[in-house]
């Protein structure tokens, strides 16, 4: 067996950053590969380039019978894999796709009818029906069966440099041995209390895995493992965060249409009329919500940002600054360490209100009263804003009502714009 890695040229070139934070993750991750490997007398081989080409080249020159690679459930991964396949075929080898990704892929659970679930409850209820602890067993490999290093193809460069990039600043460590730690820290640690306190930004209650679930540094079958021995409620919810994962995956799978447009057809006409300059502020954390600015301040310069705020921040965007949702969707896109497009688009798009697992009421975020639920005390915004640290721990979330400037939008008359523009009058919930 030979390992390959392909920097898809596809991908960097789309990338605007040149210390894009995904590149230096993945770069360390594969460093660390390539040491295990050369510890058991093998190598990486890594390649620079498109993998239509280059998979079977390198598949050619290795001899290899076939190409086994995890399954990808985006569009154009599904698209990229495909047009592999077929130029494998054209040199007599095969493409063998497997799943790895999740622990329960597209049409695995489906309702009695076959059909996908569009509702996370009665999916979540079918994916623990389904579940046995086979799901999960951990997997034996051979090392003995790994190609000699001196025996595989050659390697293109490979530094960041060489990929055109430049090292960036990660807020976790990266690579597979940093995700074991991380899974076991938070699993020993914090995972115990995580039902009561995941909410709130400034306690670090949450485990920090998304990024190493995102890449594949942590396995999410070592994940669920870890969940299923620890045990209890807190442990429970905290998978029922994982099968979140496999929902949004599935979802971006069956309805491919997502990527593009609203899961719900009656909101694609919608026409949101939010300015470019508010857009600006939002990114820039100008708004005047406290809140929501330390949530971008934070995203932009460390690649994170708590699940809660993700949920603040995307609401204010579209209930607030009446902009499509799909703006919102690219700049987490461009920023988030652990962006992943199936839960980032399932997270926009239920914080539109135009996704999946719809509410019989309409969802609108009221930004002070997140704020003085989950950051009561203005910890978090204190270290984000300086400019409003000074004030107590009343007014820090609502400084207009204390003498501070007024915020960029009134919550309560953009709130009446967007039951609007949904034409969704009546029932709405103030959260
Ligand atoms: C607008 C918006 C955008 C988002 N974009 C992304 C994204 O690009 N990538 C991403 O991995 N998650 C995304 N999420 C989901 C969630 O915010 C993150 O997974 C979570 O904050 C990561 O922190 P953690 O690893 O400490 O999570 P934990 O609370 O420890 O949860 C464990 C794991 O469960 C999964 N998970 C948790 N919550 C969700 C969720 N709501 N949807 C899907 N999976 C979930 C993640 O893999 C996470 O690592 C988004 C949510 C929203 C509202």
């Amino acid at each position: 067996m030979a390992v390959l890695f392909v920097f898809d040229r596809n991908i960097l070139g789309a990338l605007k950053d040149r210390d894009d934070r995904r590149v230096t993750f993945i770069h360390r991750s594969l460093v660390e590969l390539d040491q295990r490997l050369r510890e058991l007398g093998s190598r990486l081989v890594v390649r620079v380039g498109d993998p239509v080409e280059v998979v079977p080249a390198v598949a050619l020159e290795a001899r290899a019978e076939a190409v086994v690679a995890a399954k990808d459930f985006e569009g154009y991964a599904k698209r990229r894999d495909a047009a592999v396949a077929r130029e494998l075929e054209l040199v007599g080898k095969s493409l063998l796709t497997v799943k790895d990704h999740v622990v329960f892929e597209g049409s695995e659970i489906s309702t009695g009818e076959g059909e996908p679930f569009r509702v996370f409850t009665p999916y979540s209820k079918a994916w623990r029906r389904r579940f046995g602890p086979g799901d999960v067993a951990v997997q034996e490999w051979r090392p003995g069966a790994l190609v000699p290093a001196a025996d595989l193809p050659g390697d293109n460069p490979w530094s960041l440099r060489d990929l055109g990039f430049r090292e960036s600043e990660l807020w976790t460590a990266a690579g597979e041995e940093a995700g074991r730690l991380a899974l076991r820290g938070f699993a020993t640690s914090r995972m115990a209390a995580y039902a009561t306190n995941r909410d709130f930004p400034d306690l670090n209650a949450t485990s920090g895995l998304s990024v190493h679930l995102r890449f594949g540094t942590v396995s999410v079958r070592e994940a669920v493992r870890t969940a299923l021995k620890v045990g209890g409620p807190s442990a429970e919810k905290w998978l029922d965060e994982l099968i979140w994962r496999e929902f949004y995956s599935m979802i971006l799978d069956r309805f491919p249409h997502v990527e593009h447009t609203t899961f719900r057809q009656e909101y694609q006409a919608v026409d949101w009329p939010g300015t470019p300059e508010h857009f600006e502020a939002w990114c820039e954390g100008r708004t005047g919500y406290p809140i929501v600015d330390a949530a971008m301040r934070c995203l932009v310069q460390t690649g994170w940002m708590h699940n809660r705020l993700r949920m603040v921040a995307a609401s204010f965007l579209v209930k607030d600054l009446l902009l499509d949702y799909r703006w919102g969707e690219a700049f987490f896109a461009r920023h988030l360490l652990d962006f992943d497009l199936a839960s980032n688009n399932g997270g926009w798009q239920w914080a539109a209100s135009t996704g999946v697992d719809a509410l019989p009421t309409f969802r609108i975020f009221n930004p002070v009263l997140q704020s003085r639920k989950f950051d009561p005390d203005g910890a978090f915004i204190r270290k984000w804003c300086p400019e409003v640290a000074h004030l107590d721990s009343n007014a820090i979330h609502a400084p207009w009502e204390h003498g501070g400037p007024l915020p960029i939008v009134d919550h309560a008359t953009q709130r009446q714009h967007a039951l609007n523009l949904l034409q969704v009058g009546t029932g709405s919930m103030n959260a």
